[in-house]
Formats: structure tokens, sequence, C-alpha cells
């Protein structure tokens, strides 16, 4: 059984609108789907509109957190929760919010660097869609201010670099909370994204289940087995659920495609076991 718990839209940096990526979905048989788009429900709202009461797919709503914890952005995953929930609700509109001033202070920044208008070129880049760094390097491309997207990261908007603003995000412990209380299963989204030691890894996780979070990602996109038996030992000695999702943005030949396989998870427990969805043992 294919599932897929981390996916994304044109509702914020993915390529597919919601009803393509249902398409996607359905063409390869997924069973189980969440679309976890960058701090907005919108195109979950809108894909389960468009998909059938008989449909095989079941879709889960789904949004993945923008938040702060020891000085770094991390993202943590909201599956199955109450969209309309008050505290989902005040969480959604204060992430938009932060996006809309972070992307003031990135245009700034840019400015000093002698790159004007990135604002209204970012803006008009994202359309309706929660806008993100990946806008802003798209129009840096159209520029010709760098060569591709990935220039554009590594010298500008990537990790540690002058467009990389964290302040406007929630703390760790807030987003997990608004999640948590809507009845959804925080997830920490790719932990090995983070490049973090071990011992801080240890620490995120801790802080994150002190805080009432449900369980962290243990495949995100393609990792080797030694990763995955990492992430489960960490999800054992937490007492964690665990999740899985490929992180779709796009038909990428390094990516990993939609829907994965359940794996073996001996002494764990998966969060798709919510929605009833049987582990093989
Ligand atoms: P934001 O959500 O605005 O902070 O932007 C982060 C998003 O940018 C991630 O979710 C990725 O989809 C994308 N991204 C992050 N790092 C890179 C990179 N080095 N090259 C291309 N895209 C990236
Ligand atoms: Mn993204
Ligand atoms: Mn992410
Ligand atoms: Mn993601």
């Amino acid at each position: 059984m294919l599932i897929d718990f981390h996916t994304h839209s044109t509702a914020s940096d993915g390529a597919l609108t919601p009803a393509q990526l249902l398409a996607r979905a359905q063409t390869r048989g997924l069973q189980y789907l969440a679309l976890t788009d960058h701090d907005t429900v919108a195109g979950y709202l809108e894909a389960v509109e468009l998909l059938p009461e008989a449909a095989e797919l079941t879709l889960i709503p789904g949004v993945e957190f923008s938040c702060r914890w020891s000085g770094a952005t991390i993202h943590i995953l909201g599956l199955g929760m109450d969209c309309e929930h008050p505290a989902m609700r005040e969480g959604l509109a204060q992430l938009s919010d932060a996006r809309e001033q972070r992307a003031i202070t990135i245009a700034q920044r840019l400015a000093k660097l002698g790159y004007a208008g990135a604002l209204e070129g970012a803006q008009a880049v994202a359309g309706v869609s929660q806008i993100g760094r990946p806008h802003f390097a798209t129009w840096m491309v159209a520029q010709g201010h760098v060569a591709d997207h990935n220039a554009a990261f590594d010298r500008y908007l990537g990790q540690g670099k002058t467009g990389d603003v964290k302040a406007f995000w929630p703390e760790l412990a807030q987003v997990t909370q608004w999640i948590e209380s809507a009845g959804g299963a925080a997830v920490v989204a790719h932990p090995l994204k983070y490049r973090f030691t071990g011992m801080k890894l240890r620490r995120l996780v801790a802080a994150f289940a002190e805080a009432g979070g449900s369980g962290i990602e243990v495949i995100s996109g393609r990792q080797t087995s030694d990763q995955v038996a990492h992430l489960q030992r960490i999800a054992q000695s937490f007492d964690l659920e665990v999740s899985i999702g490929s992180d779709f943005h796009r038909e990428w030949q390094h990516g990993a495609d939609l829907g994965m396989e359940i794996p073996r998870i001996e002494g764990l427990r998966g969060v798709w076991e919510r929605w009833a969805v049987a582990t093989a043992s």
C-alpha cells in the first residue's frame, strides 16, 4: 500500500496545482495522501472539494509549519487536524502575516546588496501562493541576477545567507500546541535536514515531545537504511509515532516521487494507524 504524508502544491512552493497533485496520486495508486503546504491549508481545502466520496484515495488535512527552536528554523507537520479549530485559525493567520513581513525584510536586505524590486518581483511570482524564498529565487533567476535556483540559495537565500530571515517564526512549542489542540498529530519534518549533531537532534526531539508533539518523520524523500534506523531509534526513545513522506514539490529525477510503501516498524506506531492503515509486521 502506498501512502504519502508530506507533499506540496502551488498553494505554497510546489509545481502542481492541488487538482494535478490529486490526479498524480490517483494515477500512482496512493491510498492515503496528506497535502502539507508551507503554512497554509488553502491547497488542502481546494483538493478535498475535488475528491469524489467514492475515491480510493483518502486525503488527510495537512500543513508544514515553520517555527524556531534554539536559533534554527524547524518544520513541523500537522496531520489530521481540524482546520477550522480556533487554534489552527490563529496559527495559520499568524504564519501568513509572518511570511508577508519576512518577505518585506528579505527584499530590504536584497536591496542593500543592489537588487531592487525584489518584493514586487517575488510577489508577482507567488501570485496567490504563500510567499517564500523559492519565489525570490525564481525572480532572481528571471532578472539574470543568478544563473539558477541553486545559485540563488547558495549565495543569497540559503541557510546563514542574507535572505535567511528567521525572526518572524513562532516557537516550536507554540506550533506544536496549535496542531495538537486542533486534534492533529504534530510531526517533526525531515529531522536530518537540519544537519544537527546526534546530540542536538535528540535535544530537539526532547523539546518537541515535552511540548506535546506526537511523531517524527523516519523516512523523508530518499534516505539510507542507516538513516531510517537512526530515526527509528530516536522515535523509540521518546515514545513517538513515526511518519513517512516524499516532500514532493515537483517531478525531479533526484527527488522522491509521490507514494511510499509502509515500512516495517517493529515496536513502533505509525501515525498512519490513526486512519486505520495497517502496518506490515
Ligand atoms: P521558505 O519556506 O520560504 O523558508 O523556503 C524554504 C523552501 O525553499 C524549502 O521548503 C524548499 O522547498 C526550498 N529550498 C530550500 N533550500 C533550497 C535550496 N538550497 N535550493 C532550492 N530550494 C531550496
Ligand atoms: Mn518547500
Ligand atoms: Mn520542510
Ligand atoms: Mn516540505
